[in-house]
């Protein structure tokens, strides 16, 4: 079980000013209760995992299907980095999967970054991207954050994070025992938060909050470092961003402690078999949920349009998200798809 666990990880992965709002111990302040003997866990009483009989054809099936470069017809428009050197307060770029860019009152951040070919443990295992990033590297403004939700290959970048450690001021937030891959390659300038902690950063208050996922990059590593979700508390504006998660308490949670936010980034892809992938990852149909849960303004749908990690259709995402704004006669100007590439104020 332990090695499809990692299988299945892979297949679908898929100027400091540090005050900290360290929060208060779920547990009374004894050892927090989504803390496990080694590791961590998911701690809603509705959390199953799926079946181990179930499980395996499929990640075997997923597993054989990485030797096809997946082709997807996903929009695009080309981006020349020049809209972010105006200077606007805020903007969002979609650069593909959960990677974005986020202008920030002056401050600029990265999700998840991932710009490589091909996302793994090494390059013949793993997942060829479907579709380019919307933006080069260089073409990026200088980034003073990176926000990490998890160590899935999906989000967690060897060959990207090593480009943008060379820049000293970038400074990277992870979850719990994250940091310690980053020391490993002798990155130093790493935040690393427990769920319902928190850090001031140039003004910006980063809280790191409940996911409910998973972990793991190899077989002897699964659940040992903790998957989070990232609130940002601006002057002006909130933003949360939502990593990898299935849908579960922790976002009414989320929005009654830091909501509402002006924008949401949710993902809405990777969501086939729903008999497997139910509790860790949301269709569109949940991730509507956990936007009203969140007392979200505007929404991003994320984490679709890259990697063909699950058995839906690569273009699905988007009009599944359409359909059930329209089912729940919500404002469909709320709900936004951005085309890889595309950068808009928010
Ligand atoms: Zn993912
Ligand atoms: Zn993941």
């Amino acid at each position: 079980m332990k090695y499809l666990r990692t299988l299945f990880a892979l297949a679908i992965v898929p100027v400091l000013t540090v005050s900290t709002l360290r929060a208060q111990d779920n547990n009374g302040g004894s050892i927090p209760s989504h803390h496990d003997d080694g590791g961590f866990r998911n701690t809603d009483p509705g959390f199953e995992k799926p079946a181990f009989t179930k499980m395996a054809p499929w990640v075997i099936s997923r597993l054989i299907s990485f030797s096809s470069k997946p082709v997807a017809d996903i929009p695009r428009m080309y981006n020349d980095g020049a809209a972010l050197k105006q200077g606007k307060p805020y903007t969002i770029t979609w650069v593909g999967h959960s990677t974005c860019l986020i202008q920030f009152e002056g401050i600029n951040i990265l999700t998840d970054p991932v710009w490589s070919d091909r996302i793994g443990p090494v390059g013949w295992l793993g997942e060829a991207r479907a579709s380019e990033p919307g933006i080069a590297m260089d073409k990026l403004p200088p980034i003073d954050i990176v926000l990490i939700s998890h160590n899935h290959y999906d989000h967690l970048d060897e060959k990207t994070i090593l480009t943008l450690s060379h820049n000293p001021n970038t400074r990277f937030f992870v979850p719990l025992r994250v940091r310690d891959w980053f020391e490993d390659r002798g990155i130093s300038n790493v935040e690393e938060l427990d769920w319902w902690e928190g850090v001031t950063y140039k003004g910006l208050k980063i809280i790191c909050t409940p996911a409910q996922h998973f972990s793991g990059r190899w077989i002897s590593d699964n659940n040992t470092t903790l998957w989070c979700s990232w609130v940002l508390l601006g002057k002006g504006r909130r933003l949360f961003f939502g990593g990898d998660s299935g849908y579960f308490s922790g976002f009414a949670e989320i929005g009654k402690r830091f909501g509402p936010f002006d924008l949401a980034l949710l993902p809405i892809g990777a969501y086939e078999p729903r008999e497997l992938l139910k509790p860790v990852h949301m269709n569109p149909s949940d991730a509507v949920q956990a936007f009203i849960d969140l007392r979200g303004k505007k929404m991003l749908g994320i984490h679709w349009g890259t990697f063909r990690q699950t058995d839906e259709p690569m273009e699905e995402p988007p009009k599944k998200l359409r359909e059930e704004v329209e089912r729940r006669h919500l404002p469909q100007e709320s709900f936004l798809v951005f085309m890889i590439g595309e950068t808009r104020e928010w």
